[in-house]
């Protein structure tokens, strides 16, 4: 197949922030971007060069995606596999179907990853109320997951007792689940790892992840762990789009337990929220590597040019209003994304800003003065 030349129209179904960022570098490499979303107003739709607002399973819109663009990806886990099976008979797709399908359901994911050698968190499958008995009381205290459609810490609820997880169980409608046990965590890592038509790969840097209330909260990069073990999270990141002989970008996140034990904890696959400080950081972006991907153009440089921070900018923190960005602006060295949302809610993400450095402490330091002059001052308790 002969690599997709600049000025090409390239589909891509989803409308969110990643899908906003992988239009903005595609186009910037002189490609055209139409962009599938059921939403009116979307943060890719409003970048795009076209948006055909229609279901994933709209028969016309897969069928117009499909005469017109020569290559499609996604940008959203939770597209159905069956539209990019359907769009594989007509154009290149990538991610392809089986790898999605995997990485959307937890269940065949954790089996996916002990099958592929990479250690887990000790977990049990849950897929019917007379298994409850037979689950092992050395996962509790432990976290009960939805096997399906869970982000963001949604669909999962922590469980201490036999009777807990039933409850649990029931609450989330009864549906397969993965019981897991609770870690003490050292610390959380990831990485984006990319890989061509061609079988070859490039891992980024390894990021080091603070959560909050089950959301990402901070990257660093790179991150604080023996060069060894960011080597071996590389490896295995590697590991993962190979046995699923994956075309595109994905993502593997990864505990950090017992002084230096790493277990994989699941597989994103498209670009992800960790590796956003690529666009800023590193030579190629996760952006620009799905967009040659799926050109078939040569995957890019994943090098760092220097250390970086990311901070997520949820909707929390327009309670007051709009914050004030010269707080982020006055630093030269900062770096703002809004991804163009017009309603702020909770937890909702509506932006990232990088802080770069020359060294990991003060880009540190630097993100952490911008977040709380972001903040919104607590309300006095009443
Ligand atoms: P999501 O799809 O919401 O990202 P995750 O499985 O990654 O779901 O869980 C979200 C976060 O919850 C993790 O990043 C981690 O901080 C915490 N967590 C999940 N599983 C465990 C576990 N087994 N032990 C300790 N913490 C966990
Ligand atoms: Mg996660």
């Amino acid at each position: 197949m002969t690599p997709v030349a600049p000025g090409a129209w390239l589909g891509l179904l989803g409308g969110g922030q990643l899908g906003r960022m992988f239009s903005m570098a595609a186009q910037s490499m002189g490609y055209r971007v139409v962009v599938v979303d059921p939403g009116g107003e979307s943060p890719a739709g409003s970048v795009a060069d076209d948006h055909l607002q229609a279901d994933y399973l709209d028969e016309g819109a897969l069928g117009e995606l499909a005469r017109r663009c020569s290559a499609v990806t996604t940008e959203f886990e939770n597209v159905p596999a069956d539209a990019l099976r359907r769009l594989a008979d007509h154009c290149t797709v990538s991610p392809g179907h089986q790898g999605v399908a995997v990485a959307q359901d937890r269940i065949r994911e954790k089996r996916f990853l002990v099958e592929a050698g990479l250690g887990t968190a000790p977990f049990a499958v849950i897929e019917h109320e007379s298994e409850l008995a037979r689950i092992d009381e050395s996962l509790l205290p432990g976290i009960l997951k939805i096997a399906r459609l869970g982000y963001d810490g949604k669909g999962q609820v922590s469980v201490t007792s036999r009777e807990g997880v039933l409850q649990a169980f029931r609450d989330m409608g009864s549906k397969p689940c993965v019981l897991e046990k609770r870690l003490k965590l050292d610390l959380e890592v990831s990485v984006v790892v990319a890989r061509g038509f061609d079988g070859a790969t490039t891992t980024f840097p390894v990021a080091e992840n603070q959560h909050a209330n089950g959301i990402l909260d901070v990257s660093i990069v790179p991150a604080r762990i023996p060069a060894a073990l960011a080597q071996e999270a590389r490896a295995k990141a590697v590991r993962v789009a190979e046995a699923l002989d994956y075309r595109g970008v994905l993502c593997v996140e990864f505990f950090v337990v017992d002084g230096g034990r790493l277990l994989a904890n699941e597989i994103a696959p498209r670009p992800h929220n960790s590796g956003h400080y690529s666009i800023d950081a590193c030579f190629s972006s996760q952006f620009e590597q799905q967009a040659r991907i799926m050109c078939r153009q040569p995957l890019g440089d994943t090098a760092l040019n220097c250390p970086v921070v990311m901070v997520n900018l949820l909707g929390d923190l327009w309670r007051d209003g709009e914050p004030d960005w010269s707080q982020v602006l006055r630093h030269p060295r900062a770096k703002l994304h809004l991804y163009g949302k017009r309603e702020a809610r909770p937890g909702r993400k509506m932006g990232h800003f990088t802080v770069l450095a020359d060294s990991v402490e003060e880009a540190l330091a630097t993100a952490t003065a911008i977040k709380s002059a972001l903040s919104p001052t607590p309300r006095p308790a009443s």
